[in-house]
């Protein structure tokens, strides 16, 4: 044997019980999951609305309107249906007025179109004739895409049930997308339901936890369940938005400009800075001017400029020196998500390779584990890139010490294994291979486990302190 990989062998060993347990664990949360199409979204809603009318015995459009406003909890609703002292004032609350015979229609003139006709209305007593109504909801379900409209009245906030806009409306297509949105009223009011942002997915996933976690969909997409970005163990959905927002800040590019560039006092040229030197010469030939960069007075005579340091100068500085800080934080960033992005391609190239082993030497199943190598590179390349996120808010400390070495223990077993994937791959003994492969990514695998564990204990423990301020 390779003696270069006894030590991660015997590491990989000792811990092969933990791991084990640990995946048990994370497998049962996954199946808990549920994703459901749009189709089995409507059924669960229905479903819901009613078992709510069965206990309140009201109309199924007002049980709608009074789970969403729940947020489709039902024992919340339950609970207030019952404690409330005023059921008119509650109802009010939540937009409802209950009569128990239907409003009657009038002879009237219309107060939208003023033509004299029959009048119809809602339990707020406003009125206007069927044209008019028709036109109003039609509008609101195809422009406005909405599930929950109010009478026309314009000081009504009166919510018009499901029952009431059924008799209103006739066309079919209308209707289908009324059916359509409340539907995605029903995901977004419930906060254990989301889309999926798959592209063209449709579905929505179902959790049984609202807690930050991986949502794995059958469309390949992988999202944090709270804040829709990929992925982003360790860090939090927090700090997880403010990198986002600083990512695609314009400011950041300002502050480089700022930082690195001046103006030739004498042409007005923007002169960038490109080493230690503070000697510059303008780069225009019309213009030639030499200058100091620090105090920008004219490089001729010049001997000392340490006397008075320029506030401006020093907010310069200062910005030049956070700047960098996060262009070091964000480029390994970046070269993670790259890295992500290329290795996408050795997918390809193992599955070929697979290909041939197996027409070779019918080991299909040995052959498996080249391809759960490149699952487990792109795991740790993705918390690789998040390792940066989550370094560049961290305070320096022990513990920060701490989760430096594992990250840096990640970076180079991971560098090991795509190396691996990407050049030994053509290795022709396969049993060699395999037994490379299998060593290489269980010892990446238990390292990644080991930096993510050690943030978890600290986000328990609470010892992580992170500095947002500091840094902008
Ligand atoms: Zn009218
Ligand atoms: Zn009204
Ligand atoms: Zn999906
Ligand atoms: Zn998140
Ligand atoms: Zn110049
Ligand atoms: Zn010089
Ligand atoms: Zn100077």
């Amino acid at each position: 044997m390779d003696s270069d990989y006894s030590g991660d062998e015997e590491y990989v060993e000792e811990n092969d019980e933990d791991l084990s347990d640990e995946d048990q664990v994370v497998a049962m949360k996954v199946e808990d999951n549920k994703f459901m199409t749009h189709g089995e979204l409507e059924i669960e809603m229905k479903k819901t609305i009613a078992e709510v009318q069965a206990v309140l015995q009201i109309k199924k459009g007002i049980c709608r309107i009074l789970l969403h406003k729940f947020k489709w909890n039902k024992e919340a609703l339950f609970d207030k249906f019952y404690d409330c002292l005023d059921m008119t004032e509650f109802l009010k609350g939540c937009q409802i007025i209950r009569k128990s015979e239907d409003e009657e229609s009038h002879k009237g003139e219309c107060d939208i179109c003023v033509d004299l006709t029959d009048l119809v209305g809602l339990s707020c007593g406003h009125l206007a004739c069927s044209k008019c109504w028709k036109a109003y909801i039609t509008e609101k379900i195809v422009d406005g895409r909405q599930s929950e409209i109010e009478c026309l009245a314009s000081k009504c906030d009166l919510l018009i049930e499901d029952e009431k806009i059924k008799t209103i409306l006739s066309d079919s297509l209308v209707l289908d997308a009324y059916d359509y949105h409340k539907v995605n009223g029903f995901v977004m009011t419930n906060p254990f339901i989301k889309w999926c942002p798959g592209k063209n997915c449709g579905r929505a996933v179902k959790v049984f936890s609202t807690d930050s976690q991986l949502i794995e969909c059958e469309c390949g997409a992988r999202f944090c369940f709270c804040c829709y970005e990929n992925w982003h163990e360790p860090v939090t959905c927090e700090l997880q938005k403010q990198w986002v927002i600083r990512c695609k800040s314009d400011s950041e590019t300002a502050n480089w400009i700022m930082a690195h560039t001046k103006e030739c006092p004498k042409c007005h040229t923007t002169i960038e800075k490109n080493g230690g030197c503070n000697h510059m010469s303008c780069q225009t030939r019309s213009c030639m001017h030499e200058f100091c960069w620090l105090c920008m007075k004219p490089w001729r005579g010049h001997t000392a400029c340490n006397s008075y340091v320029d506030k401006n100068e020093q907010q310069r500085t200062n910005s030049r020196q956070s700047l960098e800080r996060y262009l070091f934080y964000y480029n390994r960033y970046r070269t993670h998500e790259q890295s992500l992005q290329l290795e996408m391609k050795l997918k390809k190239k193992v599955a070929i390779k697979m290909d041939q082993i197996a027409n070779a030497t019918k080991a299909y199943v040995e052959g498996k584990c080249l391809e759960q190598a490149v699952e487990v590179l792109s795991q740790c390349r993705q918390t690789m890139m998040y390792s940066y996120v989550f370094a560049f808010y961290l305070q320096k400390d022990n513990n920060s010490q701490i989760f430096e070495d594992n990250q840096k223990d990640l970076e180079a077993a991971t560098e090991n294994l795509s190396e691996l994937l990407e050049k030994d791959i053509d290795e022709d003994d396969y049993s060699k291979l395999f037994k490379l492969v299998q060593d290489k990514s269980r010892y990446v695998d238990a390292r990644r486990k080991v930096l993510l564990e050690h943030c978890i204990e600290g986000y328990d423990k609470n010892f992580w302190k992170f500095t947002t301020a500091a840094f902008r």
